[in-house]
């Protein structure tokens, strides 16, 4: 196993695991077939549908999530690579704009916003899953944390 590819897959599970704790469907998250390779492919965000109607706790949840891939490299490892967080250093500045206040240059007090919101076990579990399938879904990571699904949470 490589060191590289253990950090994109703790990397990756940190954005995964906010989006389950934030309630941000994803359809599923899929590391590879470079060990440096990750993504969590969301179902809509922001910066694709910048017309739909986002409220400021939306905004500030995706901007978290965001935020959650270095948050989960730091918990694990100590550190964050750089050149893995560029995109989301991006994607975060441009949620930013869109929030009326403001707020600018954020992206560290997200990292540690995300940072108490998930642990180091919750972030190595669904890592360790991912490595060994390599795509994991939003039902997956939810099941291994043991949360219930947004849209069942109703069903009485
Ligand atoms: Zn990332």
């Amino acid at each position: 196993m490589s060191d590289n590819q253990w950090k994109t897959c703790c990397h990756e599970a940190g954005h995964a695991i906010l989006c389950v704790k934030l309630e941000v469907v994803f359809d599923c998250v899929r590391i590879g077939p470079d060990e440096d390779d990750g993504v969590v492919d969301l179902t809509s965000t922001p910066i694709d549908d910048p017309d739909d109607d986002w409220t400021t706790e939306m905004l500030e949840n995706y901007r978290t999530i965001y935020a959650a891939g270095a948050a989960a490299e730091r918990l694990v490892f100590g550190s964050a690579r750089e050149y893995g967080t560029k995109c989301d250093r991006k994607c975060h500045a441009k949620i930013e704009t869109m929030l009326s206040e403001g707020r600018s240059n954020g992206f560290d007090t997200d990292v540690h916003k995300a940072m108490s919101l998930v642990t180091r076990k919750e972030i190595e579990r669904v890592a360790a899953t991912l490595q060994s399938t390599k795509r994991l879904t939003f039902e997956d990571v939810s099941k291994l944390l043991g949360v219930p699904l947004p849209w069942t949470t109703d069903i009485r």
